[in-house]
């Protein structure tokens, strides 16, 4: 192996055993939880190297950075996982390469994103999960995007009646502010009650994306499906990316 697969497996390595531990823990089989390895500021030599050490899911979070990286390991079987902020006039390059959106958060970017996929006539509906602000329970977009809480019932429907959208679940980044400041676990507890309620008029909306490398085991815990885990596995990333 290289220097840097053999740095990738063995810290690889170290994240399965820390959801496979949290897993345990909890109680739950340790194929309730999909790791997303985050692959921003990374080049695709590392994509592909974390391929051929067994990853199936890759995310990224700015489309300058991901189109290019997408078009270059499109021979891997991998599916990838768009989680950052989405500008509506990125949306035609994102549906070309994502098999899901993470960061949907206004009307705005559904009609977009229902254009754009029409437009590519995609064979699968596009999987779309609402990102969810919890710095306050209603009222503005979050700082780091995402809609309150209060805001995401109309924003399933909206996606749910949408042509070529899905709706998938929910997804969150622990807040900086507001009631669940330094409280990830119980941000992540308040995000499964909204899943809960959004399972209750959309049932397969079933995924919960929470948990990055500083704490994804509280999102296990709480009862994430899919955790995002950029520098636990490829390094501290050399600026905020
Ligand atoms: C960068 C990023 C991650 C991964 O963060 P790490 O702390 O590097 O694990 C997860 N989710 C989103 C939305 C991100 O932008």
């Amino acid at each position: 192996m290289t220097d840097r697969k053999d740095q990738l497996a063995h810290s690889l390595a170290r994240v399965e055993e820390r959801i496979s531990t949290a897993c345990a823990s909890a109680g739950r089989p340790r194929e309730e939880v999909t790791l997303i390895v985050v692959t921003k500021t990374y080049p695709a030599s590392d994509v592909r190297l974390l391929a051929e050490l067994g990853v199936r899911h890759v995310g990224e979070n700015r489309d300058q950075d991901a189109a290019p990286k997408a078009a270059e390991c499109s021979d891997l079987p991998l599916t990838w996982h768009f989680v950052g902020q989405l500008q509506t006039n990125k949306v035609r390059s994102v549906v070309n390469y994502a098999g899901l959106v993470h960061s949907i958060d206004r009307d705005r970017l559904v009609t977009s994103l229902s254009q754009a996929a029409a437009r590519t006539g995609r064979e699968t509906e596009l999987d779309c999960l609402i990102q969810v602000a919890l710095d306050a329970e209603s009222g503005e977009r979050g700082a780091r995007g995402g809609v309150a809480p209060d805001g995401v019932a109309a924003l399933a429907d909206e996606i749910a009646a949408a042509e070529g959208l899905r709706p998938a679940g929910l997804m969150t980044v622990a807040p900086l502010s507001g009631p669940f400041a330094g409280r990830p676990r119980a941000a992540f507890e308040r995000l499964m009650e909204i899943s809960t309620h959004l399972r209750a008029a959309h049932p397969t909306a079933n995924m919960v994306s929470a948990g990055m490398s500083a704490d994804l085991e509280d999102a296990v815990a709480a009862g994430a499906t899919h955790v995002r885990v950029g520098s636990a596995v490829l390094g501290v990333r050399p600026r905020l990316g």
